[in-house]
């Protein structure tokens, strides 16, 4: 993966002393491939390697004592600047309805993206939502929102059979000026690819509502074409902003990096999945840390803090910050990860963990969690602050203890020294204070 290639050449630039120009643009010209192949635009990613290179062979950072780490930095911040330095919500700030359009290709996930954002506007900003749907391409379309529209509790305009879109758009906005509605929320319809219909029908539309939000629903699986979407797109319909859709999928990343330079327009949301609260504020500092590989400790923290005790996560912190991580950490983390929902849950988010999580999902998911607990039961207290202790004679010992093998023992402690590792990585970039101020 993307994360993978790039944590790779950074490995190898953190991991020397001084570094020359050419070290510098060797390593760029990595980053260019490796960005390349996770589907980002050409124009983009050449832009970007010729930023961060400038940067990164000035005098100042090769001579400073951490060049490496300084690189690193330099990348980080153009990442994130790549992905639209701030988080950027909708604005509504207008005399009620406000008006938001979502546009974008067919299956791109419109509808539901849809009904996931009026959800959350009633939900969390205590906002009265209508939605409309403007799609009379496809059969039973309109339905499938009134569906939604049912389950996240949010109105949808009536259905007039046989209206075409501008004259729904009339009707919708005139309903939600008399019903007293904040927010108006219109899904239109999407071609397989873009054509000049659509391109018009959506300009009638925009033309007619005036909406406050225009936001493109990309999906962010379909990687490069994605990106001539949004082009397309963007060049015909004044966007505010982005939705990428499907970022729970196995996307190599590469369209969310390109998005904010083709469109010149914010990335607003991430659809994670297919339920309707699987919509999240999209964070550019964190998804860039996940690309560096550094893990979103920023949600990671917040989400500990949400669902284990203080004292548990500030310690937690302490130890990370200070590269510390014995098996006792290793227990806390594996409850940790029962008490948080299971073993999906975390995954990504922190440095390691990741591989981790597929080693355990493989070994059998959480039934596994719990043999976990039974082998670190089974050690010596000195054992589990000193693994290096656990020689052949001890791990046959702790897995008799455990009623495990010692090839369950071992994969045990394989997984820890990964972590461990993964501790170590965030102390050298200066402890979680360090990536933090890191991550903006
Ligand atoms: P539309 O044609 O653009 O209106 O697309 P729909 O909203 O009908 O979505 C098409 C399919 O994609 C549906 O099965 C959705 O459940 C699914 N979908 C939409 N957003 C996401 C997402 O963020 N993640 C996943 N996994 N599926 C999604
Ligand atoms: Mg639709």
């Amino acid at each position: 993966s993307l994360s993978d290639r790039l944590g790779g050449v950074f490995d190898r630039l953190r991991g020397r002393g001084a570094l020359t120009e050419g070290d510098v643009r060797t390593a760029m010209r990595e980053v260019r491939v490796a960005l390349l192949e996770a589907d980002v635009a050409l124009p983009v990613a050449r832009k970007f390697v010729d930023d961060v290179t400038e940067k990164a062979i000035g005098h100042n950072v090769l001579r400073s004592v951490t060049p490496g780490q300084q690189v690193v930095k330099i990348v980080n911040d153009a990442l994130v600047e790549m992905l639209g330095a701030d988080a950027s919500e909708l604005d509504l700030n207008v005399s009620p309805p406000a008006i938001v359009m979502m546009v974008g290709l067919q299956g791109s996930g419109k509808t539901t993206t849809t009904a996931k954002i009026a959800r959350r506007l009633k939900g969390r900003d205590g906002k009265k939502v209508m939605m409309a749907s403007l799609d009379v391409n496809r059969p039973n379309a309109q339905e499938q929102l009134a569906t939604l529209g049912t389950q996240v509790e949010v109105a949808t305009l009536p259905i007039i059979p046989g209206q075409q879109p501008v004259d729904i758009a009339r009707r919708a906005l005139q309903a939600a000026k008399l019903q007293g509605f904040d927010v108006l929320m219109l899904d239109t319809a999407g071609r397989l690819h873009v054509d000049q219909a659509l391109m018009d029908e959506m300009k009638a539309v925009a033309d007619i509502a005036r909406p406050q939000e225009i936001l493109l629903v990309v999906d962010s699986l379909t990687g490069q074409d994605a990106v001539n979407v949004a082009q397309n797109f963007s060049d015909q319909v004044p966007l505010t902003g982005v939705v990428l859709t499907r970022m729970d999928g196995d996307a190599r990343g590469g369209a969310a990096l390109s998005m904010r330079a083709v469109t010149g327009k914010p990335i607003k949301f991430a659809g994670t999945g297919e339920k309707l609260d699987a919509l999240e504020a999209f964070h550019p500092a964190r998804v860039a840390g996940r690309i560096l590989g550094m893990g979103d400790v920023v949600s990671l923290v917040e989400r500990a803090a949400e669902s284990i005790q203080q004292e548990d996560a500030e310690r937690m912190a302490s130890r990370m910050a200070k590269g510390q991580f014995d098996l006792n950490d290793l227990r806390s983390q594996l409850s940790q990860m029962r008490r948080m929902g299971g073993l999906g849950a975390l995954a990504g988010m922190m440095p390691g963990m990741k591989k981790a999580q597929g080693a355990l999902q493989q070994a059998g998911g959480d039934k596994v969690l719990t043999h976990m607990d039974a082998v670190i039961s089974s050690m010596t207290a000195k054992e589990r602050a000193k693994p290096e202790l656990i020689n052949a004679k001890r791990k046959i010992r702790i897995a008799k203890g455990s009623g495990t093998t010692v090839q369950e023992v071992n994969k045990l402690l394989k997984m820890h020294q990964e972590m461990a590792t993964a501790m170590k990585r965030i102390k050298k970039m200066g402890g979680i204070k360090g990536m933090m101020a890191m991550l903006g």
